[in-house]
Parts: structure tokens; sequence; C-alpha cells
């Protein structure tokens, strides 16, 4: 997706609106698949800084909804998300600026800044719900859902609680 920042270039210092609705491929994120349902929006305006036409700075929100795997139960985790955004778009690499991305021309490409917006925003660990209580480790069955019989005890204690969090990072 890419915006024309001609009008933003042309008279620095002024707002200018842009909108702009687009859909996106699956990616993965922690080894996760996530997809994106629906559009995703993103909204807000462009700015020109200096006469020079080096740089454009771009605020606005990224509205997406996404879906992936509950890391405790393997159901389905979804949510959406409203992110906020400020960066600077500069025509040439620069040292004091390593944060800012690069532009050509009058176009502005926004892929990187999606997928990084949207990286920074999603949870560290997808979750069907906050308090998922996940699956018994004897049976299997799904404890949001199900009781089960099973001797659970070692899992209250902390050691088991420790070898969880191995198992979430491998
Ligand atoms: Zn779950
Ligand atoms: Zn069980």
């Amino acid at each position: 997706m890419e915006i024309s920042v001609r009008e933003a270039l042309r008279r620095p210092g002024e707002m200018i609106p842009f909108h702009l609705e687009f859909s996106l491929d699956p990616m993965t994120v922690h080894a996760d698949p996530v997809s994106f349902p629906g559009q995703l929006v993103l909204d807000g305006f462009s700015m020109g800084l200096e006469e020079d036409e080096e740089t454009v700075l771009l605020s606005g929100t990224l509205s997406f909804r996404w879906e992936s795997v509950c890391a405790r139960c393997a159901e389905k985790a979804e949510g959406e998300n409203l992110v906020e955004f400020q960066e600077e778009f500069g025509r040439v690499k620069d040292d004091r600026y390593p944060d800012r991305y690069l532009f050509a021309g009058e176009t502005l490409q926004l892929d990187d800044l999606v997928s990084d917006q949207i990286l920074m925003d999603l949870p560290i660990r997808f979750l069907c719900r906050e308090d998922c209580q996940g699956l018994c480790p004897v049976c299997g069955c799904n404890l949001n859902r199900e009781q089960c019989d099973c001797d659970r005890s070692g899992g209250s204690s902390p050691f088991d609680v420790l070898k969880n969090l191995h198992l979430d990072d491998e």
C-alpha cells in the first residue's frame, strides 16, 4: 500500500489527510500464524517538514482485526486493535534518524510501516481470553469447557510454572 505525498511536498507545514483500506496476507508472529480478516484501515495526515522536500511526517491510526491460535488451549484467539503512530520518512539515509523510513519521488510505500505497527501492537502471547484455563496436561481436555478428575496437583508447584514457561518459549 502507498500514498501520494505530492500535496504534502508542495505545501510544507500543512496537514494533508489520507485514508486507506486494504487487506493483508497472513504472517508469522512468534512462530504463530496470524491472519487479518476484513479490511485494515489507515487514517491520518502527511506533512512536509522542510521546504527542501526531503522529509515527510506521517501521523495517524491503524485499525485491524487479527486471528491466531490460543497459546494455552489451541482454539481461536482473536482481537481488534487500534494503533496510533507518528513516523518520519526521509529521502536519504541519515544516521541521526536511524528509525525513519525512506521514500522516493512523491510516493510513500507503507508496507514496512504497517507490518512494524502490527508487530509492535500484537500481544506477546495469543490467548482466546485472559483467563484461559488451557488443556489438562494429563488427559488433554479443554478446561474452559470441561472438568476432569485427573490429578493435576503438580501443576501448582512453582517448578511446573517454570517448566511451562520454557515450553512456551520453544
Ligand atoms: Zn485458550
Ligand atoms: Zn484431565
